[in-house]
């Protein structure tokens, strides 16, 4: 539920109608609003009973239901969209962020080599797996806490901000040390424990949706995050299984204005782990930019054939600077358009 107070109302109308929900059996979630204050209530309970009651409590302008199983990263619950700020990266602003990197961190000559160049490129965050989700047992899993130390190198040297995978409870503490933004992999996404402990993680998360996931799941998968305390999170689309095998997954390009329609939370694509298919990166960049995303993160690696995982996605550092430019025209219409959509 939220209710909203009305301009002016006071202190003990406010504190008032936070007992009342608690008598009902609900939790106060949050209480926000610079102007006029609104309440968040979750839980089970008696919802019709409860809302007549507080539609009739003094102070109260409304109190209306959220309808969507998904309740604090709804748009019913906040209307205007989340800014998610990640050192001096900003998803949901005034600024397309590119995140870019190598899918794993192999070296420090590869970490760096890259590092140097995506940032000379325009992108704002630098990404690569120090702990690899691989199909495979036999496949490399990463470089783990060494690559953690590669990945804070890189940014000391390039000032970009990290981000990286985490894929169990145990590494939350070590990672978030690290990394400035947690990545959950497709894989994980509805490993809830892990969501619950990203709820007390301390830094930003960027949830990627799950192969077989819907947009719902998605979002449901990110109520955990930010109902167990942070409400800095980011989804990124990047591709689901369908039938298609041209593809390694099918780019669901659609999910950013559905999600726009449905949630308040920045939104990113993966053109990489959609197609498997570097020459499928930068029409789809142009895509991602074109549909109004919030940012796009793509692979690229020096030498994308020795690459240790996901080479035959990857973008040479030329191909990186060439896609780059020739994504400015687009970015220019984009940032027209997020400053039309701010003026509304
Ligand atoms: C990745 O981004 O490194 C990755 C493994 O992606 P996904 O979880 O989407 O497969
Ligand atoms: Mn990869």
């Amino acid at each position: 539920m939220i209710i909203s107070m009305r301009l002016g109302a006071t202190k003990e109308q406010v504190d008032h109608v936070c007992q009342r929900i608690e008598d009902f059996g609900y939790k106060v979630h949050s209480i926000r609003g610079e102007e006029r204050v609104v309440i968040a209530a979750l839980g089970i309970g008696d919802v019709t009973h409860c809302l007549e009651s507080l539609q009739a409590a003094p102070g109260v302008e409304s109190a209306v239901a959220i309808s969507a199983p998904y309740k604090l990263v709804s748009r019913q619950f906040q209307r205007e969209r989340s800014r998610v700020q990640v050192d001096g990266a900003v998803f949901g602003g005034d600024e397309f962020v590119v995140i870019a990197g190598p899918c794993s961190v192999e070296s420090e000559k590869q970490l760096l080599t890259t590092a140097t160049a995506v940032a000379k490129a325009g992108a704002k965050m630098l990404r690569g797996g120090a702990f690899k989700p691989r199909t495979s047992p036999y496949d490399f899993q990463g470089l783990e806490a060494e690559g953690l130390k590669l990945l804070k190198k890189a940014r000391e040297e390039t000032g970009l901000a990290v981000i990286t995978e985490v894929m169990s409870n145990g590494d939350v503490g070590l990672v978030a040390e690290y990394a400035d933004m947690l990545q959950i992999g497709a894989r994980n996404m509805q490993n809830y424990a892990l969501l619950k402990a990203l709820g007390k993680a301390g830094k930003p998360v960027m949830l990627k949706r799950g192969l077989s996931s819907t947009i719902k799941e998605l979002l449901l998968s990110a109520e955990y995050v930010v109902s167990h305390g942070n409400p800095h999170v980011i989804l990124c689309e990047r591709g689901i299984r369908t039938f298609e095998t041209a593809t390694r997954n099918t780019f669901d390009i659609g999910a950013v204005p559905v999600l726009r329609e449905l949630t308040h939370l920045p939104v990113v694509l993966d053109p990489a782990h959609a197609t498997g298919k570097s020459s499928l990166i930068p029409p789809l960049a142009r895509a991602s930019v074109a549909v109004g995303a919030d940012g796009l993160m793509v692979e690229v690696h020096p030498c994308p054939e020795e690459a240790y995982s996901d080479g035959a996605q990857s973008l040479t550092i030329e191909a990186f600077q060439k896609m780059m430019k020739d994504l400015r025209p687009y970015l220019e219409l984009w940032k027209e358009s997020r400053s039309l959509a701010v003026a509304v």
